[in-house]
């Protein structure tokens, strides 16, 4: 489990990055380090693109149906308008976000903020997604988690596709997708 880093000078923000699977549980572990921070009193900003909208739009609801208040915005420098306030800053879903949210993140974090960011680091052909990669690069701290394989029960990095559409981009749930090993994922 991620344990928040005390050793860091106060001055000094930092970038976390949670990645994995869809159903690998970076939603749910978001709102956990944001909770905590909530715990201990700090601002706490949450942020999620529009176009994400399976649940609530002014939610961040994790397949478990743990859930938090967040803002949705329709573009990475948006969340820079808005953040003055907070000394902890959440993000989910940040695969859909455009490359400006490089710039933005380094930046919040460079202002002293901490930066928690989750997205898929996948998409469902197994390539690298959005801006994920270049902001696993940039993390301070990264973790990768993963999902159960629907298929034979093990580690699962792979959203697989059950439908037929080959757009980079379709909203679903299990609907749509289903977690696989690598595997199973390439059957
Ligand atoms: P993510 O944001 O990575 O898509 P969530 O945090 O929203 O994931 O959901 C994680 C939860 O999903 C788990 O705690 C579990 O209850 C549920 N779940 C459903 N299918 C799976 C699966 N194949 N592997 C693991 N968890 C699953
Ligand atoms: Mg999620
Ligand atoms: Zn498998």
């Amino acid at each position: 489990m991620f344990t928040e880093p005390s050793n860091i000078a106060q001055k000094s923000g930092w970038i976390e990055v949670v990645c994995g699977s869809m159903f690998s549980g970076k939603t749910e572990e978001l709102i956990r380090r944001l909770k905590r921070a909530k715990i201990a009193h700090q601002q706490v900003g949450i942020f999620k693109p529009l176009l994400d909208n399976r649940y609530h739009q002014n939610n961040i609801v994790s397949h478990n149906e743990t859930t938090i208040s967040a803002s949705a915005v329709a573009n990475a420098k948006s969340i820079l308008e808005l953040a003055d306030a907070f000394g902890v800053i959440g993000i989910d879903e940040a695969q859909f976000f455009d490359e400006d949210i490089l710039h933005v993140v380094e930046k919040l974090a460079n202002m002293g903020k901490r930066v928690i960011v989750a997205g898929l680091d996948m998409d469902y052909a197994g390539k690298p997604f959005g801006p994920m990669p270049k902001l696993l690069s940039i993390a301070n701290f990264v973790t990768k988690l993963h999902a159960v394989c629907m298929q034979c029960g093990g580690a699962a990095s792979y959203s697989f596709r059950i439908s037929n559409n080959t757009d980079q981009v379709v909203i679903g749930e299990k609907d749509h997708y289903e977690a696989r090993c690598r595997s199973c994922f390439h059957a």
